[in-house]
């Protein structure tokens, strides 16, 4: 049995917590548990605590406990989404009256969930720019229970000071959410800047092959644990064992995915600035990007500061150009999603946060989103400039 230690690193906890060989065949990789039910020994005679795999499977275990470790945790929960998991968590801690207040640029999807079904059962939403401690201070209310940050921010990659906000939450009395979906463990890890709650898209980097969708909380808070838990039994949205199995696999090779990723992202950032069709490079590892030395600080490789794979530009041709650009890329391939193995390029305005058009989270019509994968840096800079060169000309 390869016991974890605490001392172990991320790339050892990753690869061996909750990921012991089976003890009956000594398979090196944990069977997936294709069950719905277990037999019991006589009534209530459950075989190490397995009755029904809503409330429990040895293969979502097996992942919760390799995401508590990697987020440092002591409890980590899966879900069928992100959604799924970022639902339970608020159902959890929110009352009718409650107000929660989200970052100005989250995912549109988390501000749908809240403002379109939270809000029926008399919770509050509203939203601050993140990245301005000042702003979210102003913006508090006595009311605010939950201060949701994600940072760094779809699609604009602005970078919010977590210990700030914990400060700024604590002090009111609201615990603070970050959704690590953007920079992972891999690179941030929000529990140990004081947030009460990490949540995941398991879906992008973690799940990284673009063949799953699953979702996490992961917390190092008890009663909170409690309370969710006692939501993902209740309620049931939980992810497959063969996703959980999936998510598993993936996360062992977390750190080396992301830090590929990261190099890829800032070549191709710095390969676009300065472009003529281009008016806006957004990526956190850009020295004039304006947190450019919080992100250095906050998000930080087993070799130093890394800056995640998304990337973000906004192009001088306005609309019409967007549009012309999504049709002459090869590698960078027109869809949703992110944190695959594979380029991909969205347009948020009309993609994933068509939901928020016409809010306070709407974003530029001229932006454009990229997901940075791991094809060789050199290609990606090459499908991108002469798709650009075709614009500017
Ligand atoms: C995709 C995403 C979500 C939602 O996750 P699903 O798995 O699609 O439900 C939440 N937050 C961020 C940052 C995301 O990118």
């Amino acid at each position: 049995m390869t016991e974890p230690r605490a001392s172990d690193g991320f790339s050892t906890r990753a690869i061996h917590d909750g990921q012991s060989f089976d003890p009956r065949t000594g398979a090196v990789i944990p069977p997936i548990f294709m069950t719905s039910t277990f037999v019991q020994d006589g009534i209530g005679g459950f075989r190490d605590g397995y009755e029904y795999s809503r409330g429990g499977n040895p293969s979502r275990d097996a992942l919760q406990q390799q995401l508590a470790s990697l987020e440092g945790g002591t409890h980590a929960f899966a879900f069928g989404s992100g959604l799924a998991a970022e639902d339970a968590l608020l159902r959890a801690v929110l009352q009718p009256g409650d107000h929660v207040l989200m970052g100005n640029d989250v995912y549109g999807g988390t501000h749908r969930l809240v403002s379109q079904i939270h809000a029926k059962w008399g919770v509050e939403i509203s939203t601050a720019d993140a990245s301005d401690l000042d702003a979210v201070l102003a913006s508090i209310r006595p009311n605010t229970k939950v201060l949701w940050v994600e940072t760094p921010s779809n699609p604009l990659m602005k970078v919010a000071d977590i210990a700030g906000l914990v400060e700024l939450g604590h002090a009111a009395g609201a615990i603070v959410v970050a959704d690590n979906t953007f920079a992972t463990p891999a690179l941030q890890q929000p529990l140990a800047l004081g947030a009460d709650a990490v949540v995941h898209s398991t879906t992008k980097y973690i799940g990284g092959h673009s063949d799953l969708v699953g979702g996490a909380v992961v917390t190092a808070d008890a009663s909170l644990a409690e309370s969710v838990g006692f939501q993902q039994f209740a309620v049931g949205a939980v992810n497959s064992p063969f996703d959980a199995w999936l998510t598993s696999r993936s996360l062992k090779t977390l750190a080396v995915r992301v830090e590929r990723h990261c190099s890829n992202a800032q070549a191709v950032a710095e390969a676009l600035v300065g472009h003529p069709a281009v008016s806006a490079v957004h990526y956190p590892g850009l020295p004039d990007h304006p947190q450019h030395a919080l992100a250095a600080r906050q998000m930080r490789g087993a070799a130093g500061p890394l800056f995640g794979g998304m990337v973000s530009i906004q192009l001088a041709g306005g609309v019409d150009a967007v549009h012309e650009l999504v049709g002459r890329t090869r590698l960078f391939q027109l869809a949703e999603s992110l944190g695959g193995i594979e380029s991909l390029v969205c347009y948020p305005s009309e993609m994933t946060h068509a939901s928020v058009k016409g809010t306070e989270l709407a974003v530029p019509e001229d932006l454009l989103r990229l997901s940075v994968g791991l094809e060789e840096a050199d290609d990606l800079i090459a499908d991108l400039t002469q798709a650009l060169d075709s614009l500017a000309t």
